[in-house]
């Protein structure tokens, strides 16, 4: 398989769709010294990108947050993200929305940058393994932490904010477990390095209050698809400790869907009604027309 800057397709470049290849910034550019750059991770089912809206105003309001303006509104993000999966001839793919500092100011003042916008997608499968949809997968705890609001901008979807996710997601590949469980600073259960966490217990689903990590669409999605099935959500701080009362876990995100976890570090759990039943209604969810098909 060639590297991700050398496939075939076209990439939408600051308001243009290039070849994939010619889409390159140089090394003086502001966001790969200074981290001034956000995304977005969508997936398309069947053609249509599910809550593209939503993604695209994350993608104005990390960028606002990081004290830059996009020259785009949503629409227009909304129509640039069609207008990629269509020229790629794509049905189902994950699909990266980047905004980023260029390269016309160096150090850390950045007022002359350009803001440059790009969007790229491909067709990605399963980001967990699917194998693990069975009995969970195995996860572990992290050692760096979700930092205090009054230390990063912790609601942006910020490049900069991932880099203790790398160091985490590696360690945890490499130690035999599917990802990591990151403590927020005050040592509560924060989230995953790319995806949120929910716990089950006596027919509850708790979830950690999203006050220093992303509130991710996913986990708003499955809350909300919770309390269509009349279940009850909490959200609230969850100490590492109140995870031995739990029997159910599971991880949301775009990229990972609705996945469930068999263990985090010494805490086992075994994928029951709730979770399965999440999984499916999510499973049903984007893609409406598969479930129509099926009903009717
Ligand atoms: N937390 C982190 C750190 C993430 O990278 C993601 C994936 N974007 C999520 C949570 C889940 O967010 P979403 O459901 O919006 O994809």
């Amino acid at each position: 398989m060639p590297g991700y800057d050398q496939r075939d397709g076209v990439i939408w470049f600051n308001g243009e769709l290039i070849p994939w290849a010619d889409a390159k910034v140089h090394l003086l550019t502001h966001a790969l010294h200074y981290g001034s750059a956000v995304f977005e991770g969508m997936r398309a089912y069947d053609g249509e990108i599910f809550k593209l809206t939503e993604h695209s105003q994350r993608l104005l309001h990390s960028a606002e947050i990081l004290d830059f303006e996009l020259p785009y509104s949503v629409a227009e993000l909304d129509k640039a993200a069609r207008e990629v999966i269509a020229a790629n001839r794509l049905t189902d793919a994950y699909i990266r929305p980047l905004a980023w500092r260029g390269s016309e100011q160096m150090g850390v003042a950045a007022q002359k940058t350009r803001i440059n916008v790009a969007i790229a997608a491909w067709e990605w499968g399963a980001y967990f393994d699917p194998a693990a949809r069975e009995n969970g997968m195995k996860l572990t705890f992290a050692k760096y932490r979700r930092p205090d609001p009054m230390t990063a901008p912790v609601h942006s979807k910020a490049a900069g904010l991932y880099m203790i996710c790398t160091v985490e997601k590696n360690r945890a590949e490499r130690e035999g477990f599917a990802d990591a469980v990151m403590l927020d600073w005050r040592g509560n259960i924060a989230e995953c390095t790319g995806a949120n966490i929910f716990f089950v217990k006596d027919g509850t689903i708790y979830t950690p209050t999203a006050d220093c990590f992303l509130d991710g669409i996913t986990r708003r999605t499955v809350i909300a698809l919770t309390k269509q099935r009349g279940w009850n959500v909490v959200e609230k701080r969850i100490l590492p400790e109140e995870l031995s009362g739990f029997t159910e876990c599971f991880v949301t995100g775009t990229a990972a869907e609705v996945m469930p976890v068999g263990s985090v570090g010494e805490y086992s759990f075994k994928p029951g009604e709730i979770t399965r039943t999440l999984m499916d209604d999510y499973a049903a969810l984007v893609r409406p027309a598969k479930a129509v098909a099926a009903t009717g």
